[in-house]
């Protein structure tokens, strides 16, 4: 039998109904901000990715799906969504309309271990504000994603992690105290850190090997390295996320694996999801534009893992608002043969409606109460004959006669009620 690729997943109905909610929640809050959606393909040339998140990168490095199409191109698909955006500013000429807030959704592929919370196709959404370089950009896009937690009834069981990784002068200078560190412990380094050693030192930082950790206690601080500007950007962020009463615990072990970021780094982390603990990362990118040839434009983002937020609504029993739904149950020929009428004229007013296509009233009641209708309007030749359709509401088992030119208003009455 066929199945779909691992890491791979099919969005049934009652899971893409919460992926929808998640990402009509994210984008109009999004939106609130002033960010404006923008589409960008899903296969991007491999170029860009190699120029925008280093080849010492694991996405690069191991986790792409890259391929040589019939005509020769050498082609990914798209494993973020920051570096697509930036290549869509350059080759859009979208320089003319900066600063530009931009909100973005859909699939992302890496080719990782699948376990819960982790898959090889998965889906996220993502703001970007290029063009400002103050931290009121950074407190921007924070905010903004705040806001959507809190709108998902979620920010109570996060916590925001934030760090600088300071300006291109002191990470360079991080780095190479902290590889000089290591490398006098080579040894009591964990297989994968002492790859890392040569590769993307930095990168050692994010370990979980209790033996890199205990080493790590002890290794030169990034916050010592930090230039006098790069500090007090840091602690203009800071300012600005107590003044909007955002809380956050200062992580200097949070450095993010990717080679765009300066600055601002963060992560939104929560404690239910097991391994898989980031839901909303992101950070500051000022040399993103100019490395893939574009002009020097600043930038900072964040893209959330859609599957993740899905996941955790279900582990905390979040509830998501669905569309308040009306079932028509026609009793006898006479109503049966008008069923379709009724339900376009109810559809055409904005009311959800579900049909069931055959049954008896026993039947049909079921299934309003299986697609979690609201109420049943059940009407038959004694409803036809004086006019009036009865309408049964599920949940209290109540049961009215309402004129039948005043079915809409009763219904949509029925629909704003919690
Ligand atoms: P990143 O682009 O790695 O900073 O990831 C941003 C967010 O996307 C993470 O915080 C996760 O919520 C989500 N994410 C990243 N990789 C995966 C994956 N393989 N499966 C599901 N969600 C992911």
């Amino acid at each position: 039998m066929l199945q779909a690729v691992k890491g791979t997943r099919d969005l049934l109905p009652g899971t893409c109904r919460k992926f929808r909610h998640v990402e009509q929640t994210a984008s109009q809050i999004a939106s609130l901000y002033g960010f404006d959606e923008i589409e960008t393909p899903i296969l991007e040339p491999a170029a860009l990715f190699l120029r925008s998140l280093g080849d010492t990168s694991d996405i690069v490095s191991k986790e792409m799906y890259r391929f040589t199409d019939a005509g020769g191109d050498d082609l990914v698909l798209r494993p973020e969504g920051t570096a697509g955006v930036a290549r869509a500013f350059i080759s859009e000429g979208l320089a003319q309309e900066l600063p530009l807030k931009l909100f973005y959704r859909g699939p992302m592929f890496r080719r990782e271990r699948p376990q819960k919370g982790r898959y090889r196709q998965f889906y996220q959404c993502g703001v970007e504000l290029l063009g400002v370089e103050s931290p009121a950009a950074d407190l921007e896009v924070i905010a903004c994603g705040y806001h959507m937690l809190q709108e998902l009834g979620l920010s109570q069981n996060l916590t925001l992690r934030l760090n600088s990784i300071g300006d291109l002068e002191s990470r360079a200078l991080f780095r190479d105290r902290l590889k000089d560190y290591l490398l006098q412990h080579r040894d009591q380094l964990s297989k994968d850190s002492q790859d890392r050693l040569e590769r993307n030192p930095l990168r050692i930082l994010d370990s979980k090997d209790p033996g890199d950790r205990k080493l790590l206690e002890h290794a030169p601080r990034l916050e010592q390295m930090l230039t006098p500007a790069a500090r007090e950007f840091f602690s203009q962020v800071q300012q600005g996320l107590k003044a909007l009463k955002i809380p956050v615990v200062i992580d200097p072990l949070l450095v993010r694996g990717l080679d765009y970021y300066c600055h601002t780094v963060f992560e939104f982390t929560t404690e239910n999801l097991g391994a898989q603990n980031a839901v909303l990362a992101g950070g500051r990118y000022d040399g993103l534009v100019s490395d893939l040839g574009g002009p020097k434009v600043p930038g900072v983002g964040w893209a959330f893992g859609t599957d993740r937020l899905v996941l955790l609504l279900d582990e905390l029993k979040g509830e998501w608002k669905r569309t308040p739904s009306f079932a028509l149950i026609p009793v006898g020929d006479r109503a049966e043969a008008l069923l379709s009428e009724l339900a376009q004229e109810l559809r055409r007013a904005g009311l959800r409606v579900d049909l069931s296509f055959s049954g008896n009233l026993g039947k049909r009641m079921k299934r309003a109460d299986k697609v979690g209708a609201t109420a049943a309007v059940i009407f038959g030749d004694n409803e036809l004959n004086a006019d009036r359709f009865q309408i049964k509401h599920l949940k209290s088992g109540t049961q009215s006669e309402v004129p039948r030119a005043q079915i809409i208003e009763e219904l949509r009455r029925l629909a704003t009620q919690p």
